[in-house]
Parts: C-alpha cells; sequence; structure tokens
C-alpha cells in the first residue's frame, strides 16, 4: 500500500471516530448486542432495526467507547449495513472478518465496502483485529437472535 493511500485511509479511520455515523440508542430495537474487547478496552452496545418485513436493515444504532478504529468500524459499519438484506449483511460480515485475519494478505472489495476500505490496514496489526472486528460481532450477534425469533 503507497504511504499517499494510508494516509488517506488513516484520515478516513480519525474523521469516522469523530462523527460516529448511528451513534446514540434507540427506545426499541430488533435485537441488540453488547460486545467488550478487553484486550484494548473498546465497549459497544449495537441495536438493529429491520425494515417493516422483517428482510432489510432499516438501520444500525450504537453507543460505545474505546479507540478510534473500533469507533471508527462501527461508524463504517452503520453506513454500509443500511438498506442491506440480512443474508448479504451476514456475508459482508463474513468477508469482512476474512482479511481482518489475513495478516494483511488480503484485500477489502472496495465496490462491496466504500468507505470500509480505510479499515484493510488494521489486519496487519494483530492485536488491533478485535477492535475492528467488535461492532461485526455485534451485528452478527443481533442478526443471529433475528433469525432464531423468525425461525421459532
Ligand atoms: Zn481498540
Amino acid at each position: 500500500m503507497s504511504s499517499e493511500l494510508e494516509n488517506l485511509y488513516q484520515r478516513v479511520i480519525i474523521e469516522q471516530s469523530k462523527e460516529k455515523h448511528g451513534f446514540g440508542l434507540a427506545e426499541h430495537a430488533d435485537a441488540s448486542s453488547h460486545q467488550l474487547n478487553p484486550t484494548c478496552g473498546d465497549e459497544i452496545t449495537l441495536q438493529l432495526h429491520l425494515d417493516p418485513n422483517k428482510a432489510t436493515v432499516e438501520s444500525i444504532s450504537w453507543e460505545g467507547r474505546g479507540c478510534s478504529i473500533s469507533m471508527a468500524s462501527a461508524s463504517l459499519l452503520s453506513d454500509l449495513a443500511v438498506g442491506l438484506d440480512l443474508a448479504t449483511a451476514r456475508e459482508r460480515i463474513d468477508a469482512f472478518r476474512e482479511v481482518m485475519r489475513s495478516r494483511g494478505t488480503l484485500e477489502i472489495d472496495e465496490d462491496l465496502f466504500g468507505d470500509v476500505v480505510a479499515l484493510e490496514g488494521v489486519s496487519k496489526y494483530i492485536a488491533r483485529v478485535k477492535c475492528a472486528m467488535l461492532s461485526w460481532v455485534a451485528l452478527e450477534d443481533s442478526l443471529v437472535q433475528v433469525q432464531l425469533e423468525t425461525t421459532r
């Protein structure tokens, strides 16, 4: 990765960690999940809101605190998840996890992930992967809850 691109990605991470898209919990949610990353101290509560037919993600809201990577990742995920059907949302989580665990060998597909590509470099720093994954694990957990409900 060129240093110019790395600088750009760093700027996106810092911006997103401040802007925190989706920040603020709602009164009701279709599912919610609390996740803790003890190695860094990151903490997040994520709420999943589905559209009325329960087939797509209407929005994500979250609250939490932690390092800029964990906050930026939650913010980027909030933007990405809107409008995805539930199967696609799960696919994105799996694909993101695969890149994060690749130790810098895999790239994020920018066509599918948009600004999330800014987190690509995190996969080189094993200690920070959990920071980036935290909100995604919370969404994954929420999707499982929703699925259990509809198959009950
Ligand atoms: Zn962290």
